[in-house]
Formats: C-alpha cells, structure tokens, sequence
C-alpha cells in the first residue's frame, strides 16, 4: 500500500487508485456542490464554512483526534478544512484566479488530492469542533462535504458503499439477509426470551396498518442480539400493536450510509426506505438503537415533501422515547434492583450533537438502574467514542489501531474514570467501538443496549 497521508489508510489502492490522475474531476465534482440546487441538504452553512474561518485554533482542543494524538498538525480540524479552501480559493475566486501561482492560490496536484482523500477518513463528523467554534463553523460538515466530492468521482470505502448502501438496496439490508434467514434469527430469538424469562412473546412481521412499526439496524440481528430481545419483550409487555418487517417488504435495515458520505446514496437508501414504509402504512415509525438513522429520518421530513407532494403520513420516534414514555404512564413496571451494578452512559454523537437526545436515555436509566453515574464530559461535550460516520465497521489496514489510538483512548479514560462496570449506550456503531475498546484497553466493563437494561429490570407478576 502507498503512503498517502499518515501511518494508516482507509482506503484501499484498489478504491483510491493513487496512481490514477483524479485532480481534474475533483474540482469538477467540487464546482457541481458549491451549486445551491446541487447540494440540497447542507449548502448554506458549507459555503459560510468556506469562507469564514479565522484561525484561532479553538476548534482543535475540542476534536479527540487531535489531542489524542499529540496534537500532531495533520490532525487538527483546520488542516483538513484548509486543504479544500486552497482548492476553494485557487479555483472559484477571482483572486485565486488572478494570483494564480502565488502562495495560498497554487495549482492543486494529484498529490494533494490523494491526501485529501485519506484525511477526510480521520474525522468522525462528531461536530464537537462546532460546538467550540466562536464562528459555529462546523469542521465535521466540511469533512462531509468533501467525502460527498470524492464519492462523485467514484472514491469511497467499500464497507459503507459496495457492502452498505448497494447492498442495502439490493438485499434489503446491509446484512444480505433474505428473508427465511431473517425469520429464523426472530425464532431464536423468541425461543431465548421464553428460555432465559419464562414469558411468551410474539413478534409480527410485515402487519399492515399498525400503530407501530419498529425498524432496526440490521447489524443488532448478528452482534447486538440482545437489543433486539430487550425491544421485542417491551412491546409486548404493553401489548402494543407493532410489527417488524423483512426483506419481503422492501428494506428492513434502518441504517442509511448515505449520511456519512453522499447525499445520491443517502437519497437511494431514503426511496427504498419510504417505499417499503408506504406499503406497510405504519401510524408510527419507531427507529431502533440507531443514532444516524435518527438523523437520516429528520431529514427525510423535508425529502417525503419532495418525492410525494405531501407530508409524511406516519410519526416518527425512537425507542427510547417510546420507552420514556411508557415508564412515565406506568405501562412499564421495572424495578432498578434488578440492575444492581454500576451504569454509565455514552451520548453518541448522532443522538447528541446531531439530534438533541439527551434526557430521555438519562429518565430511562435512572429508572432502571440502581446506581447510575454520568460520564465527564456529557452530553453536548461528549467526546466521540470513534465509532462514528461509519469507522466503526472499517478494520482495515491498521485503521482499528487508529481508532484505539485517538478516540478509543480518551472513551477509555473517561469509563474508568466512572467506575461504573456497565457502559449503556444507544447506537450500534457506539456497540461496536465499545467492543474493541473493551479488548483493546482490556476494561472491566461490558457495554449494553438502553433497551437490554429495560428488559432486565421488568417486573412481571
Ligand atoms: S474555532 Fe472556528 S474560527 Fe477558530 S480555527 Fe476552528 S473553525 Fe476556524
Ligand atoms: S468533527 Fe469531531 S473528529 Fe472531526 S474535526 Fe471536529 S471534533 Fe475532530
């Protein structure tokens, strides 16, 4: 593998092509999205990004990569950023084009964009620069943007195109499971619960017209088996009127990629989603732990407008709410002594910083847990656990170790600074960094799903 930028790549020769001369069509593909009605989803606060930074380094003390790292300057937020305002300035202003030559308006070389393309792989779009920023420039959005140019000309990590979005589309989920692999793992799963609770419980698949349709991530199915089991025993233990849907149906797959690196991608993930929720006619659609997806389906609000003239007929919630709500009405009877151990709670950025999510996992826990203590940082200061915008399923070629190295290490820190033997969180990308942090820094925790923790702590009579 070539060096291109740093120690580690995200992508592979055979995805990147650092021979292959790409200059040209990057500030092509550049040109199309500084284009209002080519970029319909962050333009405004992207051009202001282009043009307003003032350097005064605040962001970088913020970003866990950088101070992780040592501080090394490739790291901080502003290089990155930087390195697309040089291309900025050299080719869509005058004065870059009159200067041409001159420092700060030199030509771009294939050396520059190979860099470029690799280093936007080290920024999570955890936005918690922004959160610091006196401007409210938002670092995280212009790492999108740019992974948003290299997919148009064809440059993005198979784990979130070839293996995410494509085959999302094509299967049905990302997981490429049909549908008899599907109900089989919801026979097991039920066999578990009545195994391991002595209660009986039905999952519904593909039901027309409910109350609620719960969809998952995918991934939960295969590596976080027991967030499933703990939403199945919640929705009947307040008998609701609920289904989860298979691959029959269209996408059973909550995820979408799409937002972590192009918006063609996000847009085709959303059709197949909302053509598959259209057929089941949902009153309400219930997103399970899952924190992009969250995101994705707030900005699906303004898309439904687009595709079908009208606004979108069925609600939108998440399970956490859901289950907030159902504690609060005493729908759910749970008794905290069943969680006797120590919990802490991660606030994933999706959920966090994106999405405003921040007390109704807090009532949750605390209801449920008989010793529940808070992370420092939390909330809108959480640090990322470096999982985010997709990392958390990209091994290769020492990208873990990266991982382990900048955010793993300061999310280590700040569990055992907690004391707490149980790391809650609610997003499957969060499980996933936690699992390798756990081996990696070998902790005494284990990590578990808010709805896992509900299910344990239920009281039957
Ligand atoms: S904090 Fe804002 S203005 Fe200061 S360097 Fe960072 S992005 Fe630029
Ligand atoms: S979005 Fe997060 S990872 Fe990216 S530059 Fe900002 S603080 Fe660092």
């Amino acid at each position: 593998m070539m060096k291109v930028f740093d120690e580690y790549r995200a992508l592979s020769d055979d995805t990147l092509k650092p021979d292959q001369p790409k200059a040209k069509r990057f500030i092509e593909a550049m040109r199309k999205f500084l284009d209002k009605k080519e970029n319909w989803t962050f333009w405004l606060p992207y051009i202001l990004t282009l043009e307003l930074c003032v350097k005064c380094g605040t962001c970088g003390e913020a970003c866990p990569v950088y101070t992780a790292s040592g501080r090394k300057e490739i790291y901080h937020p502003v290089y990155r950023s930087e390195m697309l305002r040089r291309i900025w300035k050299r080719y869509f202003t005058l004065s870059g084009k009159i200067f041409r030559g001159l420092a700060g308006a030199k030509d771009v070389t294939e050396d520059d964009i190979n860099a470029l393309a690799e280093a936007v792989w080290r920024c999570t779009v955890c936005r918690r620069c922004a959160m610091v920023c006196p401007l409210a420039i938002d670092n995280g959005l212009i790492t999108r943007e740019i992974r948003k140019i290299f997919d148009a000309i064809g440059i993005a990590p198979d784990e979130l195109k070839e293996n995410g979005t494509r085959a999302q589309i094509q299967y049905g989920n990302a997981t490429k499971t049909p549908t008899e692999a599907f109900k089989d793992t919801l026979e097991f799963i039920k066999e578990d619960i009545e195994d391991m609770k002595g209660v009986s419980v039905e999952i519904p698949v593909d039901k027309k017209g409910v109350d609620y349709l719960v969809i998952n991530n995918a991934g939960d199915y295969i590596a976080f088996m027991e967030t499933v089991m703990g939403i199945v025993e919640i929705m009947n233990y307040v008998n609701a009127d609920w289904t989860l849907n298979t691959p029959d149906t269209g996408v059973n797959d909550v995820v979408n990629y799409g937002l972590f690196y192009s918006d063609a991608e996000l847009v085709a993930v959303a059709k197949a989603q909302l053509e598959t929720i259209r057929k089941l006619k949902p009153k309400v659609v219930v997103i399970g732990e899952c924190g992009h997806a969250y995101d994705s389906f707030i900005l699906y609000k303004k898309l439904y407008k687009e595709m079908y003239g009208e606004e979108m007929p069925f609600k939108l919630t998440h399970i956490v709410a859901l289950i907030d709500r159902w504690i609060r009405e005493g729908k759910l009877k749970v008794d905290k002594n069943k969680n006797p151990e120590p919990v802490t709670f991660h606030d994933s950025c999706k959920w966090g910083r994106c999405a405003g999510v921040y007390e109704e996992p807090r009532r949750v826990l605390k209801a449920v847990c008989k010793d529940f203590r808070e992370m420092y940082p939390n909330r809108e200061m959480n640090y990322c656990c470096g999982g985010g915008s997709g990392f958390a399923i990209m091994f290769k070629d020492e990208f873990l170790k990266f991982r382990m190295e900048t955010y793993g290490r300061i999310k280590a820190e700040q569990i055992k600074a907690t004391g707490a033997s149980v790391v809650a969180t609610m997003c499957a990308n969060c499980k996933g960094q936690f699992r390798e942090i756990i081996k990696y820094f070998n902790l005494p925790v284990r990590y578990a799903g808010v709805s896992e923790l509900v299910a344990n702590a239920l009281v039957y009579k």
